[in-house]
């Protein structure tokens, strides 16, 4: 789950990770209200679930309480185009309004699960700020790692060590190293899977102050944090994934055009694979799981048939706890309540698989029946149109 700015910031004053003072607000008037009490110069900044925001617009300093007001016009219901929100962008509803600080330098700093070293892996680099994902492609070596040993925890050594890489005077490296123990403390209490402060800024001063604040929590984490489930904005969600979730169905929304229903997340990534194998792309990800009801296989229908994006939808199923024909009967309910209107492709195997496919015979709907994978994976492609 992807947190905002300001409620990452709320937790990074919990941990003694240094931010500034702050103001969240919805109107023309709070903001004005908000940055006069602050004082003046302040950073107005666009409250969405995506980075990249200072070079959308989202982003921008104001010297006195005309700026504010004209920012804050501009800003509130602004639909904000950033390099990470793709071509639909998001609607602003909420703005941070912070003093603007004295920035004498941006550092990076970020901690991930890195899968391929079964470990947490702490990030940090001298070259923060707006453009550190064309450092990380363009000059790697910028980015320093050190590798947590799941047993010891992040040792003290290590952040000190990351911090003199970064080139910095012994007390803001100091600070730096500290800041760095902190967030790994909430990374691992908080159950994060990302967690980042691009840019860390050095002030004139010497210290450090995390400017921005970026925190995903592990979905698998939150029964254990109630008061983080709280945080949770719908408003910032793909409405079909909010759908699928409150209907148990696990379900994410990509970029193609194939919508696949499919049992299991195992032949779900098989799927994927197969779809772009046929040279076609998968609208979502979507895994009714092994219990699914015939009700829950019609709602998985119908999220899919309620993606203005899909062209074709690709049922696979493995009938093994989840049989064939209630499979079967699920699809067809949902096909005689809805007008499908795009080619659906049917490819069924295992338990029961004789009923489920006479179901759909009998059902005097046009499913696209498909004998094995290789023929279902044709069929998917001439329905989209990649062969003829
Ligand atoms: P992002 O573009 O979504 O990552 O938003 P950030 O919060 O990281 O802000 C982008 C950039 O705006 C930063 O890298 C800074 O250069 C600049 N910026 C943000 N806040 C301040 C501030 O308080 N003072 C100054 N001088 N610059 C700021
Ligand atoms: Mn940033």
């Amino acid at each position: 789950m992807r947190i905002h700015e300001y409620q990452a910031k709320a937790l990074f004053a919990k941990y003694g990770i240094p931010i500034s003072a702050s103001n969240t607000v919805s109107t023309v008037n709070e903001a004005i209200a908000a940055a006069d009490a602050l004082g003046y110069p302040v950073v107005i900044k666009a409250q969405i679930h995506a980075g990249g925001r200072g070079k959308g617009g989202g982003i921008q300093l104001a010297a006195n309480t005309s700026e504010v007001q004209e920012a804050a016009r501009r800003m509130l219901g602004m639909n904000l185009r950033t390099p990470q929100t793709g071509p639909a962008g998001r609607t602003v509803r909420l703005l941070l309004i912070e003093p603007a600080a004295n920035i004498a330098q941006e550092l990076y700093l970020g901690m991930t699960i890195d899968r391929c070293n079964r470990a947490i892996t702490v990030m940090a680099s001298s070259c923060g700020g707006v453009d550190i994902e064309e450092t990380a492609s363009s000059n790697p070596e910028a980015i320093l790692k050190e590798t947590v040993d799941p047993f010891l925890g992040l040792r003290p050594f290590q952040a000190f060590r990351l911090a003199h890489r970064l080139g910095l005077p012994f007390k803001t490296a100091r600070g730096v190293a500290k800041s760095i123990q902190s967030l790994y403390r909430l990374f691992c209490e908080q159950d994060c899977v990302l967690a980042e402060i691009n840019p860390l800024a050095i002030t004139s001063e010497g210290e450090p102050l995390a400017i921005d604040a970026k925190l995903n929590l592990d979905d698998s984490g939150l029964f254990r944090h109630p008061e983080l489930r709280e945080l949770r904005d719908l408003n910032e969600e793909d409405p079909l994934e909010i759908e699928a979730t409150a209907a148990n169905l696990n379900y994410i929304k990509l970029d193609g055009n194939v919508g696949c229903l499919v049992n299991g997340a195992g032949l779900a990534m098989a799927t994927m694979d197969l779809i772009k194998h046929v040279g076609a792309s998968p609208a979502n990800f979507l895994d009714v799981g092994g219990g699914a009801t015939s009700d829950m296989i019609e709602k998985g229908v119908q999220i899919l048939i309620n993606d203005p994006d899909v062209r074709a939808v690709f049922i696979n199923i493995f009938g093994g706890i989840l049989r064939c024909d209630v499979l079967a009967e699920g699809v067809v309910a949902a096909a005689n309540k809805l007008r499908i209107s795009v080619p659906v492709i049917v490819r069924l195997e295992g338990t029961n698989v004789d009923q489920g496919r006479r179901i759909l015979n009998e059902s005097g709907l046009s499913f696209l029946t498909a004998a094995d994978l290789g023929e279902a994976a044709t069929m998917v492609a001439k329905a989209v149109g990649v062969i003829s």
